[in-house]
């Protein structure tokens, strides 16, 4: 069938690409990449010859009317972007809300996010969350926008750039308290894969004395808000007393 193909790749390992995005990638019309010399990399590696165009923050708008004619003339199109799943903090809203609009069929495939990689390694609860992208990088805004977040129970998950690590930290402790429950997630899938859980502050800390720690690719994700009652005790505790009150006389 003709359509727009969403093809998640690898965040770091190769390996985590799927059989079935290769076979997309392969039988396609066209890929559109955020970089093409960046993806022609990758593509090369897996053998794939198909025919690539650009598509990026800036001439997204312009290309999603031109793919929406490829489509059209019943061209199927992948898209990918330079590391993980096309739409999650990076290109690809406008493309998928123009091939909807012009009633053709977009097909997803599931793959690699650095988000959710993250998230079901980082012991913290992932029953709720909310993926934040990045944080502003004005300090100004930065603060506001987390002190917009500082009641939200949810987990919170944020993208970072290394060089700016250490000042989102900053504000987290200055937004949040020193005490929140802090996890940094960096280089997943990569050799150096490492996995910084502890308050803020130690978290900072440790980052502020370890310049290796402020390298390579970064998800930082915060406990969500816990109020008075359930701060306190642990639910453990808490089901405990439970227990205890229903056997006393
Ligand atoms: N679309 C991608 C995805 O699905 O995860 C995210 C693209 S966004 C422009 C790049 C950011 O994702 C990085 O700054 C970092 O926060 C996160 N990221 C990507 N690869 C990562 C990795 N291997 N380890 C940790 N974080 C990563």
């Amino acid at each position: 069938t003709t359509a727009l193909y969403i093809v998640p790749t690898p965040i770091g390992n190769l390996d985590d690409i799927s059989t079935r995005a290769l076979d997309v990638l392969k039988h396609v019309n066209l890929i559109a990449c955020e970089d093409t010399r960046h993806s022609g990399k990758l593509l090369s590696h897996f053998g794939i010859e198909t025919r690539k165009t650009a598509l990026h923050d800036h001439n997204e708008r312009d290309r999603a009317k031109w793919i929406v004619s490829q489509l059209a003339e019943g061209h199927s199109v992948a898209l990918i972007s330079d590391a993980g799943t096309p739409l999650i903090s990076d290109p690809g809203y406008h493309l998928v809300n123009h091939v909807r609009e012009a009633g053709h069929r977009v097909i997803p495939l599931p793959g690699a996010c650095a988000a959710i990689t993250a998230l079901s390694g980082s012991g913290l609860p992932s029953d709720r969350f909310s993926f934040e992208g990045f944080l502003p990088a004005k300090e100004k805004s930065r603060l506001d926008k987390l002190n917009a977040l500082k009641e939200d129970p949810r987990t919170l998950i944020f993208y970072e750039s290394p060089h700016r690590i250490v000042h989102s930290l900053e504000s987290i402790v200055t937004a949040f308290g020193s005490e929140r429950e802090i996890v940094m997630a960096r280089e997943l899938t990569k050799t150096f894969e490492t996995f910084l859980s502890g308050s803020a502050a130690d978290v900072l800390q440790t980052v502020k004395d370890d310049a290796n720690q402020q390298r390579g690719e970064i998800v930082l994700m915060c406990h969500g808000y816990r109020s008075e009652e359930t701060s306190e005790f642990s639910p453990v505790v808490i089901d405990t007393l439970k227990i205890l009150c229903q056997e006393l006389p």
